[in-house]
């Protein structure tokens, strides 16, 4: 069963006066949060993350390690929401905890900005997290150098942070815990004023954990404190190894290994952790989460919905419950829908008249050739009753007209049933 050791320190530092660091160290995880933001906003932002991490921490999973930093990305977006005065407060947040991968004790890492986590693993120091700043970013681009990074007058310009949106990019990766290990997760506090090498020494020189974080922070503000600095210090003091597989390593480790007096590990303060085998460690690379599914965009997401529901709705009615009037081919006809469609609803004949093109006043051709809109079935037959009634007053009423009675004849019988075959 894996098992930890810890200790913390913190320190104001020289120069700040509140600390806007948090810390958090509960059995089987661990984190720091370095805040900023005016008027307190940096100490609110630090400690609400890391007490939403606490709080919501509660499956032993990487996944639940993440989600409840995304959980404390919306703690804070929240509360910068409410109150003005905390409005662009935001923090980092460095996370460690025991998890469980299939079966197997692994250590779930996550990481928002440029607090830090590092490996001490047989006296050589490496840093598992990847920051998330400026000079990081200009770093891994090879524009800049790792000591060049570190004096950088922006190196305290973060590309993330929690509290800033409302949704946030969290890293995360597994590491195999092996007894012998050291952890250190710190705020930038500590790597800003110490090198590496420094932190490796100290780390190594002392064994107790707490002793090791109290002096890291010690020497970090006595060499410039120009910000508050935190340490956590994890040793790993007991692994879930098979004890046999163990014992088989330590004996092919001892017989070439002298340099096991330098180990991070003291024998006398241990439950004789062995040397331990090559491991890959972290496990692959960083996966980066981005939560594609809040309450927020759950909310979003609903009212677009209701939003296009109720366009589509509209549009369908538009397209399936309104009428016009105008010509099929050469009959007047009665449509349901609108002149030309509405997006993919196209209109359909609903009825088809007696009346023909001819019959109608050239006044009202180009009305009917664009389509007459009316709102109802019922005030279609009302047009289409007015247009025949139209008709009717402008046809010869007697055989008086120019035409031969013959036709003027036919034509007024012919209207009742057939009124195309009146027009010559
Ligand atoms: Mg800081």
């Amino acid at each position: 069963m894996t098992r930890f050791s810890w200790g913390v320190a913190t320190d104001v530092g020289r120069v700040r006066q509140a600390n806007e660091d948090a810390v958090l160290a509960d059995d089987g995880v661990f984190a720091v949060a370095d805040g900023m933001g005016g008027h307190r906003g940096g100490e609110i932002a630090s400690q609400l993350a890391v007490d939403t991490l606490r709080d919501a921490f509660t499956v032993a999973s990487t996944d639940a390690l993440v989600e409840s930093v995304q959980d404390a990305n919306d703690a804070l977006f929240d509360r910068a929401g409410e109150d003005p005065d905390l409005q662009g407060m935001g923090t980092t947040l460095c996370a460690m905890a025991l998890v469980d991968g299939d079966g197997r004790d692994l250590i779930g890492v996550v990481n928002v900005g440029d607090s830090r986590l590092y490996l001490l693993k047989d006296g050589e120091l490496r840093q598992i997290t990847e920051d998330h700043s400026l000079v990081a970013t200009l770093e891994r681009q090879g524009r800049l150098t790792r000591a060049e990074a570190a004096v950088h007058p922006q190196r305290n310009i973060l590309t993330r942070a929690l509290g800033i949106d409302s949704t946030v990019m969290v890293d995360s990766w597994e590491v195999l815990p092996f007894a012998g290990d050291r952890y250190l997760i710190c705020s930038d506090g500590l790597f800003n004023e110490l090198d590496d090498a420094r932190i490796a020494a100290t780390l190594r020189k002392l064994a107790d954990p707490g002793e090791a974080a109290r002096e890291l922070v010690r020497i970090a503000v006595e060499t410039g404190g120009r910000d508050n600095v935190t340490c956590v210090v994890v040793d790993v003091v007991d692994d879930d190894r098979d004890p046999a597989a163990a014992a088989a390593a330590a004996d092919a480790a001892d017989a070439d290994d002298d340099d096991a007096a330098d180990r991070l590990s003291d024998p006398a303060d241990r439950t004789d952790p062995p040397p331990v085998p090559p491991a890959p460690v972290p496990i692959g690379g960083p996966v980066r989460h981005q939560r594609s599914f809040t309450w927020r965009v759950a909310l979003f997401a609903l009212i677009v919905l209701v939003i296009a529901g109720a366009a589509v709705g509209a549009i369908y009615f538009a397209g399936t419950n309104t009428f016009y009037v105008g010509f099929s081919g050469e009959q007047v006809a009665i449509y349901r829908g609108r002149p030309g469609g509405v997006l993919w609803i196209q209109p359909t004949i609903a009825e088809v008249t007696t009346i023909t093109r001819a019959d109608v006043p050239s006044a009202r051709v180009s009305e009917l050739e664009k389509g007459k809109d009316e709102a109802s079935i019922d005030d279609a037959h009302n047009y289409v009753n007015r247009l025949q009634d139209q008709i009717e007053q402008l046809r010869p009423s007697t055989t008086t007209t120019t035409a031969p009675p013959t036709t003027s004849t036919t034509a007024t019988a012919a209207t009742q049933a057939a009124p195309d075959e009146s027009t010559p």
